[in-house]
Formats: structure tokens, C-alpha cells, sequence
């Protein structure tokens, strides 16, 4: 369908300005028979501060790879009783951060007169004749697409009244510097799981940027978040006790929420194609997200360059690691095991390597059951059955709903032809 290009309307509608909007900007940018769409950002925020730092691994020069502010080849795994150093390559593990994505993709499409950004609150999305909108100010924009990285109330209460696992990884960072070089950039902390563990799995990341700089990030996998005072207790104690560093200078603070569910998030309604947290691309047991962002947003484009309809599908081999994500929930929920010990026996008996490409969701079915078999099989057996038969049941539910609307629409049908 070719728009007309009036004041409200645009070929494309991205709704929300963060990881996934502007990495799918950028993608479409990027493609010489997409460059001339004319482009409606909005956002509620105008994205000038540095809010999140993005950290993943990646084999090869990747299509942000201008924006890595540092990369390390060496992963540290740290436990009481052991200390493992992770032979991660071909992959490196990269640290983007927010800003710079944001100040980038600005600067890519300041020259470009077909794209609009807006400040202000979405309000709604939807579809109307054929169209997707999005409402904002009190204005209807329409677009032959909205693609969208909100998480609107209607969908955040879909999610509260699920009966999904609704774990939180919560942490605080903090960009520190020495006066001393106390830190090797080359090696980053990947997991420090020195510290206590009584308020469910917690763990230590470090995240060296240069001999006298580090990012230093307290995280929780568990139900509850804590008091922001407590978070900066715990960064102190383990400066002081695990690192041995006593005089520092705070740089910069990161605080966040990252929701480890099994819920199935809303993909698309008609043309309102949802994308990043706000589709369910988090990985359930992990947190782990970026990655997914950028797959996917390549995707979408490369359905837009084909006139296809850009709607991300789950391949049926890949709907395996949704059974794994949930079952990993199910264990961690139930405390069957503590993450500590799941990420200990995980690291020390397998390949680094082949355990991000299981967080990646591209691991081989053989690799699959290498991970399987250093964990438990009795926990992780019965907590797979249980989801499996969850599965099932909300599957069956699903289809029992249908089949009655399906069943209440008839009659209405007929009732009408009737009189
Ligand atoms: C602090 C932090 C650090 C993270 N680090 C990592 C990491 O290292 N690796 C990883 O893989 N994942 C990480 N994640 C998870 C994930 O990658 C990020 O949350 C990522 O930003 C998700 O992208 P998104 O586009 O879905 O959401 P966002 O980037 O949050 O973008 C959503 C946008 O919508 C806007 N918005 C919201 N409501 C409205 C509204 N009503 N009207 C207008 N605009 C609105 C927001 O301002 C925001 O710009 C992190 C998450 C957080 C919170």
C-alpha cells in the first residue's frame, strides 16, 4: 500500500525510542530501498542520558560494531570454592552504551526530511481502515505500520493477572574510578557469586574499562526489589571485601529492572507489530535481550525490503528453549536449586562457548544435551514435565475458549438469520 504523505501520516510509525525502535531505524536506514520511507518516532522521553549500558557477546564485527565503547575476550566465573576463567573465543563480549546508540541514530537521520521525531506520551495503538495508529497529544498519527516497544497498561495487567513465573533481575552499577590501576581491561567478571546468597541468587558483575575505571553491578534474581540504600551497602562491602578497594569515585549509577517471565507477550495485532521487552524478546531465564533486539529488528527490515509482512515467527526447533527458559523459572522460582549452584556446575563442566550459544537460543540439539546433563536430571526432569504439562493445559484452556466464542458467535449468527 503506497501513502499518501499528509501531516498525520507516515509509511512507518516507531513507537518508543530505545534499544528496539532505533535499532530498527537503523536497519532501515541502512537499506537503499527503504531510505526514503517517511518515519514517525515517539517517544516520551528525548533520550539524552545514558540509561542502560548493553552488554552481549557476538563472533563477529557486528552491524553496531562503531558504537562498542569496550569489549573483553576473557570471562572471569568466581564462586567460594572456585575460580574459572572462561575461554569465550571466537566470541567477544561487547559493552555498548545507551547514549551513544541514541546520539547515533539521531545523528543518522537528522539530514533525512522524511523523519519525524515527537516528543510525547503514546497513548494508544491500534488499527483503523487498514491502517495502524498510534495516538499521541490528542493527535492520531497513521501508518501502513506501527512498530512498537511500549508496554501499555493493558498489556502490563495481562501480565500481572497470568499465572506465569514473575521473577525480577534487579541491579545497581556503578562506574567507578581509582586513583591506583587496580583493574585489567582485558578480563571482565562475568559472575561473582562471592556474596550472600540469602536473599535468592545474587551475583557481582565487573566490568573493567581501563586500569583505573570500572563498571562495578550488584544483581538479584528474585521476587522482590530492595530499598536503593541497600544496593549501595552491598556495592561498598564487596569493593571493600572482595576487590580490596577502599577509595574510589562514583562516575555514574545504573539502576535496573529486568522481568524474568514465561509470559507470552502480545507479537503483533493486525498491523502493530510489538518489538523488544514489550514482545517478549527478553530471554525468560536470563534477562538477556540486546541480542534478540538486533536479530530480530534485522528481520523485520528484511520482511519490509521483501514487501512481506514483517511479523517475527518462532521456528518450531526453536520453540524448545521457551520449555528450557520456563523450566530454568520453575526451579529458580521454586528454589529447587540455587542459581549459584545451576551457573557453577553449568560453567565448570561445559564450554563457555557452548553455553552462550544455549543463552542465544542457537545452541545444537547435541550441545542442548550436554547443558541438560550437568545439571541435576531429577530437578530439571520433573520441573520440565510440570511446564510441559502447564503448557498443555493452557494450551487446551486457549482452545476450549475458542471454541466457545466460536460456538456463542454461531448462535448469535443464527439467531439473527432466524428472526
Ligand atoms: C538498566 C538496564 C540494563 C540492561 N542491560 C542489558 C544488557 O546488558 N544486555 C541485554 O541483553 N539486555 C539488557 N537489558 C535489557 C534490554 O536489553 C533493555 O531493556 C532494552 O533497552 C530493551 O529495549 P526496548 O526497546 O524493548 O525498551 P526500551 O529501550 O526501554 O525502550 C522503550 C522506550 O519507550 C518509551 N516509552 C515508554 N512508555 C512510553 C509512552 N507511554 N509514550 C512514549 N514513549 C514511551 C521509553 O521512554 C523508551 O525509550 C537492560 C535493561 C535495563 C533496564
Amino acid at each position: 500500500m503506497q501513502l499518501i504523505q499528509t501531516d498525520n501520516h507516515f509509511d512507518y510509525i516507531i513507537t518508543g525510542t530505545g534499544c528496539a525502535g532505533l535499532s530498527l531505524l537503523l536497519h532501515i536506514l541502512q537499506e537503499p530501498n527503504l531510505r526514503d520511507k517517511s518515519i514517525l518516532l515517539i517517544d516520551n522521553s528525548l533520550k539524552e542520558k545514558n540509561d542502560k549500558t548493553w552488554c552481549f557477546w557476538e563472533k563477529e564485527i557486528g552491524f553496531l560494531e562503531n558504537l562498542v565503547h569496550h569489549f573483553w575476550e576473557e570471562l572471569i566465573f568466581h564462586t567460594d570454592t572456585e575460580t574459572l576463567t572462561l575461554d569465550i573465543a571466537p566470541f567477544k563480549y561487547k559493552m555498548i552504551r545507551s547514549i551513544d546508540l541514541y546520539n547515533y541514530a539521531k545523528s543518522r537521520s537528522l539530514k533525512k526530511s522524511k523523519i519525524k521525531w515527537l516528543q510525547a506520551d503514546v497513548t494508544a495503538v491500534g488499527n483503523e481502515n487498514g491502517l495502524a495508529f498510534a495516538k499521541a497529544n490528542n493527535i492520531t498519527y497513521y501508518g501502513q505500520y506501527v512498530f512498537n516497544s511500549i508496554v501499555f497498561e493493558q498489556e502490563q495487567k495481562a501480565f500481572e493477572l497470568d499465572t506465569c513465573y514473575k521473577l525480577l533481575q534487579h541491579f545497581k552499577g556503578w562506574v567507578i574510578e581509582t586513583k591506583e590501576p587496580l583493574f585489567d581491561n582485558k578480563k571482565a567478571t562475568f559472575m561473582d557469586f562471592r556474596v550472600d546468597q540469602k536473599d535468592g541468587c545474587a551475583f557481582v558483575y565487573v566490568l573493567p574499562l581501563s586500569p583505573t575505571k570500572a563498571l562495578v553491578e550488584y544483581t538479584f534474581f528474585n521476587k522482590e526489589l530492595i530499598p536503593q540504600e541497600k544496593y549501595d551497602d552491598l556495592l561498598k562491602q564487596y569493593l571493600k571485601n572482595q576487590l580490596g578497594i577502599n577509595e574510589y569515585s562514583i562516575l555514574e549509577t545504573e539502576y535496573g529492572v529486568i522481568p524474568m517471565t514465561n509470559h507470552r507477550f502480545k507479537k503483533q495485532e493486525g498491523n502493530v507489530i510489538n518489538m523488544g521487552t514489550a514482545a517478549g524478546w527478553t530471554k525468560g531465564s536470563s534477562g538477556f535481550t540486546f541480542q534478540f533486539i538486533q536479530k530480530n529488528t534485522y528481520l523485520i527490515t528484511e520482511s519490509l525490503v521483501h514487501n512481506k509482512f514483517p511479523q517475527i515467527k518462532t521456528r518450531f526447533f526453536e520453540k524448545r528453549f521457551n520449555l528450557f527458559d520456563s523450566t530454568l523459572l520453575n526451579v529458580l522460582y521454586n528454589n529447587r536449586m540455587t542459581g549459584k549452584d545451576i551457573f557453577q556446575q553449568l560453567f565448570s563442566k561445559q564450554k563457555a562457548t557452548s553455553i552462550l550459544r544455549f543463552l542465544d537460543n542457537n545452541s545444537s540439539i547435541k550441545e542442548d544435551i550436554k547443558i541438560m546433563s550437568s545439571v541435576p536430571l531429577s530437578i530439571f526432569l520433573s520441573a520440565a514435565l510440570n511446564e510441559l504439562f502447564n503448557a498443555v493445559k493452557k494450551k487446551v484452556n486457549i482452545l476450549f475458549f475458542d471454541i466457545c466464542s466460536l460456538v456463542s458467535e454461531y448462535k448469535i449468527q443464527l439467531q439473527s438469520i432466524i428472526h
